[in-house]
């Protein structure tokens, strides 16, 4: 606690760092409080300040009218709620830091790089590429900001079980890097279903605060993929309402994740490839208009011949639509 105190103190100048709290830090909160919170899964500010009183006080025993002043308080610390002057967005978009995939020209067609306070979605059918991007996207965002990095560590929120470090191995090494050292910058945690999935953003901002103490900083969080768990669990027309509402709060959270800890934000969705069927259309993936509001860069892959593949850049606001060709080998992604 004095420790993390100390840390903000000493990052002044680090916008990004004053944003440190712990749960003891509420007025009202012990460390036994703190304690059942976290147990009860509201694992940061964040988490308490969009809680209910009668949750709070469900999970804790303390009074539902105390547990509304902690979470005005969590609010407040939080900045839920709040407004912001456009000064602040502007200084906040100034750190805007991009991330080279490894194709300069799948870096052109994104404006320079993946880009952080954004949430990227990459779609396309399986075997596309979009595993391998995120890949190599952890390995690069590890790089210093002259090679197209951010100096920066990685979580990754995995869905399909299909993280495989023998694969990062091998594009550190194509770039030079120390395997092992890229391996441990690397935090992956696999998600079982859609509410362990949402759950575990909240962990990966315990985990961002906590690295951010050992000097480190997150700056991509990966979630790949954002709909599977989704897509298996609500089938049928009823719960599609249900589906899109948990999505819409995940893609939020996810979003906060990014400007709070000016990280990029890279989610994959799978479409399938045959035009004739509903999620066919390359404009129709999983969730449909919830991702494509929320997602700001918007990457469509296809396979082309052998090892290249093309990505086309969909609805964005700022960049011209257009395409990229590049390739997946051995090294990883590269121009082709
Ligand atoms: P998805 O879009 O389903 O996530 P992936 O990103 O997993 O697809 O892409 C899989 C493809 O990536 C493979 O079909 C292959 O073309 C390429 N690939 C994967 N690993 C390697 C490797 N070690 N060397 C060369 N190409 C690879
Ligand atoms: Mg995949």
């Amino acid at each position: 606690m004095a420790k993390s105190k100390e840390v903000k103190k000493e990052n002044k100048d680090d916008e990004f760092s004053d944003k440190i709290i712990d749960l003891e830090d509420l007025p009202g909160v012990g460390p036994e409080t703190a304690r059942k919170l976290r147990e009860a899964g509201f694992t940061t500010i964040e988490a308490v300040g969009v809680a209910s009183p009668a949750e709070l006080s469900a999970a804790t025993e303390i009074s539902e009218s105390t547990a509304a002043k902690i979470i005005a308080a969590a609010r407040k610390m939080a900045d839920i709620g709040g407004f912001e002057t456009g000064d602040a967005i502007l200084e906040r978009r100034k750190k805007v830091g991009k991330i080279t995939t490894g194709s300069e020209s799948l870096d052109k067609l994104l404006g320079g790089g993946v880009e952080t306070q954004a949430i990227t979605e990459l779609f396309g059918e399986f075997g596309s590429g979009k595993t391998q991007i995120c890949h190599q996207l952890a390995v690069n965002v590890q790089m210093p900001k002259e090679n197209g990095g951010l100096n920066g560590v990685v979580i990754v929120i995995d869905t399909e079980n299909t993280f495989r470090p023998e694969r990062i191995i091998q594009m550190a090494e194509a770039r030079g890097l120390d395997a092992k050292d890229v391996l441990k910058n690397i935090f992956v945690a696999q998600a079982y279903n859609s509410n362990h999935q949402m759950l575990l953003v909240d962990n990966a901002k315990e985990l961002a605060n906590k690295l951010k103490k050992d000097g480190k900083e997150v700056r991509l969080l990966i979630v790949d993929s954002l709909t599977s768990h989704f897509r298996a669990e609500y089938v049928g027309r009823g719960t599609l309402a249900d589906r899109q509402q948990k999505l819409n709060r995940h893609l939020h959270d996810l979003m906060k994740f990014g400007d709070l800890f000016n990280a990029a934000i890279v989610v994959t969705n799978q479409v399938q490839a045959k035009p004739d069927t509903f999620y066919g259309d390359p404009t129709r993936p999983v969730g449909g208009h919830i991702v494509a509001h929320t997602a700001t860069f918007r990457i469509y892959l296809r396979k082309s011949k052998g090892e290249l593949r093309v990505a086309r850049l969909i609805d964005s606001p700022h960049l011209p639509e257009g395409e990229a060709v590049f390739k997946i080998t051995e090294r990883g992604v590269e121009d082709k």
